[in-house]
């Protein structure tokens, strides 16, 4: 069953062919804008410059700092009044990165986002508690533009206060809940200490989770402790927000709406494609946006196109499970280590509790990984010497993913800080990288 059966089933000559019409009207659009006018003219490029999709190779790249340079209005392909909406990234590293949404963004936003849910098996007859911040972050009003056009009963909870979202659930009898996984963990601890089990006591069924980097092993921890299917949701505020790669049922990688972007999977030094199948950068190309189209946006995420179809029979690729962002990636004593690499390590350990903390430190003039674990309730007892032999256990597994020695400290559950927003897994505080 499809929500939109006719463009999530399109064979890929037809699908081809919507792209390449799109595009060049997305072209189109693009040139009225200060920052692609001018490039384009300046290199000679137009719509008429496409002919089949691999013909959007001859375009240049965009990156997060052409936007950040021309911000705020530098790439709106629309005047202002025909604007309705805009959403940011916080830029507590600079200007923050906007988008801009017309009427018609909002609509196609809206139903990609319907078809993604109802692809992971959401129904009208759903009860969807979305358990995130409703400002100019897009897992907000992004999901619930997407849940009312589904036609689910939404419950719009907003972020945090874990009591007050377990008695909503208890209330009306949530069955979906969109929240981001590092969350997830939380909320279970919190249904321990009110003696609340979520099998028993809630009515949910499915998760949907994302906006943030995380293993499958993590997935399968929030399965095992809430009782429910959990599927991976992929989208970032430059592609709108939600709603652009959505795990299907067979939870087998994340089809990505290739009537709506074309994707690219770029090696990130040469900038050439990778060969078929190799994990590489993700680049994507916006088809169905008219205030602000974004042309081979680089996006630093990590992915490849996953080989075969998927016995669901949508036709849109699936990609990998996103490891991380290009610029995740840290060395240590010359090693290159991701977060998610620790993640899966320690989330396969059943001792592990919610949450850990990677920081980087230079400890008597030499690099040192510090990792801070929380471990579960049951095991934080005391016991120095049980306590020793699980942190000289989950030190020796590390090094045999990360080929490097972390300095393992176990810590109660709940004591590592939290943030508002996505976890913050790394700390940065070596002096070299610093000064
Ligand atoms: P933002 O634009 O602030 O919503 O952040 C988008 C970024 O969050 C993406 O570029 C990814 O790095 C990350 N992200 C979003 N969804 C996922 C996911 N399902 N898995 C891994 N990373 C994700
Ligand atoms: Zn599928």
């Amino acid at each position: 069953m499809y929500w939109e059966n006719e463009l999530e089933t399109l064979d890929r000559k037809n699908l081809e062919h919507l792209q390449v019409s799109r595009l060049k009207k997305t072209i189109q659009s693009a040139t009225n804008s200060a920052y692609y006018g001018n490039l384009y003219r300046l290199m000679g490029l137009s719509a008429d410059s496409i002919k089949s999709v691999s013909d959007i190779r001859k375009l240049p790249f965009t990156t997060k700092q052409n936007l950040r340079d021309n911000f705020p209005y530098g790439f709106l392909g629309l005047p202002q009044k025909e604007l309705i909406r805009l959403h940011s990234s916080s830029g507590t590293t600079g200007n923050p990165t906007v988008i801009f949404h017309n009427r018609h963004d909002i609509d196609s936003w809206a139903n990609l986002m319907a078809r993604s849910l109802f692809c992971a098996g959401v129904r009208d007859t759903d009860v969807f508690q979305n358990i995130c911040g409703y400002g100019l972050f897009t897992g907000g009003l992004g999901f619930q533009y997407g849940i009312e056009r589904l036609g689910c009963l939404s419950i719009p909870a907003g972020a945090g206060n874990s009591p007050r979202q377990i008695k909503l659930m208890q209330d009306y009898g949530t069955t979906v809940i969109h929240a981001i996984p590092s969350y997830l963990n939380r909320l279970f601890e919190v249904f321990q200490e009110e003696g609340l089990d979520p099998r028993k006591d809630t009515k949910l069924h499915t998760f949907v989770i994302g906006a943030e980097p995380h293993t499958e092993e993590q997935r399968q921890r929030i399965e095992e402790m809430f009782g429910v299917k959990a599927y991976n949701s992929f989208g970032l505020s430059e592609m709108n927000g939600p709603g652009v790669a959505f795990e299907c049922t067979y939870q087998n990688g994340l089809h990505i709406w290739e009537d709506a972007y074309i994707i690219e999977i770029i090696n990130p030094d040469t900038l050439e494609p990778v060969a078929d199948g190799e994990v590489g950068e993700l680049v994507m190309t916006t088809l169905d946006r008219e205030a602000m189209p974004l042309i081979r946006y680089r996006t630093r995420d990590l992915t490849r196109i996953l080989p075969g179809d998927c016995p669901c029979g949508r036709t849109h690729v699936r990609l990998d499970r996103i490891t991380g962002r290009s610029d995740d990636m840290f060395i240590v004593k010359g090693c290159n280590v991701f977060p998610m690499q620790i993640e899966g390590v320690l989330m396969k350990i059943a001792e592990v509790g919610a949450d850990y903390l990677i920081t980087l430190d230079t400890i008597n003039g030499s690099d040192e990984m510090i990792i801070e674990v929380e471990v579960k309730k049951d095991w934080f007892n005391g016991d120095i010497t049980r306590l020793d032999k699980l942190s000289r256990l989950i030190s020796g597994q590390i090094r045999d993913e990360v080929l490097v020695k972390p300095i393992v400290k176990l810590v109660e559950p709940g004591s590592l800080p939290k943030s508002e927003g996505k976890a913050v897994r790394v700390k940065e505080l070596r002096k070299a990288l610093n000064s």
